[in-house]
């Protein structure tokens, strides 16, 4: 994201969020319940580079992000070091421990790699906006809510990509100076 150039367009950040209608629903992980195996399973089966943990599928409430690298590694680590955790541990982004099952194997604790605060706008904030902050701040990703809800999120080169449509379809929307 050239600092040179102004971004200067109507468009919101919901226009610019993925997934988009056709796509995919965003893969996110819930802060408990989530099994090691299913963890594993949901990283594994996308390319992205992070995943939004949220309170619970139904709420989509945003608690924080975890970069999938960091996850594998991780997770890698507990297998071999950490005493009992299996395919079926529970994986566990809550400070206090789950409650579970006595003959439960032990839980997967990664609160410690999470962004407790992750960057976000609505899905009505204007693009402009958004790519001031991205540049200001040097983001790669940010979240787009609704209502408190998580929608989707929004990375540097999905940005990229929307300016250069915007460029084909409209040289004059783009200011360079
Ligand atoms: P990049 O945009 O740099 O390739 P990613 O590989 O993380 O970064 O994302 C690829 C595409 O998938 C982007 O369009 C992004 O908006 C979208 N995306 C990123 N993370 C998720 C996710 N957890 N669920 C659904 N879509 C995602």
């Amino acid at each position: 994201l050239e600092p040179k150039e102004e971004f200067d367009h109507s468009s919101l950040a919901v226009d610019v969020m993925r997934p988009r209608r056709s796509d995919p629903a965003l893969a996110v992980l819930t802060q408990e319940g989530m099994t090691v195996g299913e963890v594993e399973a949901l990283v594994e089966s996308t390319h992205y580079s992070g995943f939004p943990v949220v309170v619970s599928q139904e709420s989509q409430r945003l608690v924080g992000f975890v970069l999938r690298r960091d996850l594998l590694i991780s997770i890698d680590n507990a297998r071999k070091r950490q005493e009992g955790v299996v395919s079926a541990s529970q994986v566990v982004f809550t400070e206090h421990a789950p409650s579970q099952a006595p003959d439960a194997p032990p839980p997967l604790r990664l609160r410690g790699i999470m962004d407790l605060s992750p960057f976000t706008v609505t899905d009505h904030t204007p693009m402009d906006i958004t790519v001031d902050i991205f540049r200001k701040l040097g983001l790669r990703q940010c979240l787009v809510t609704h209502n408190g809800r998580l929608l989707g999120i929004i990375t540097k080169k999905d940005i990229l990509k929307h300016m250069a449509q915007i460029a084909n379809r409209d040289p004059d929307s783009i200011l360079f100076n």
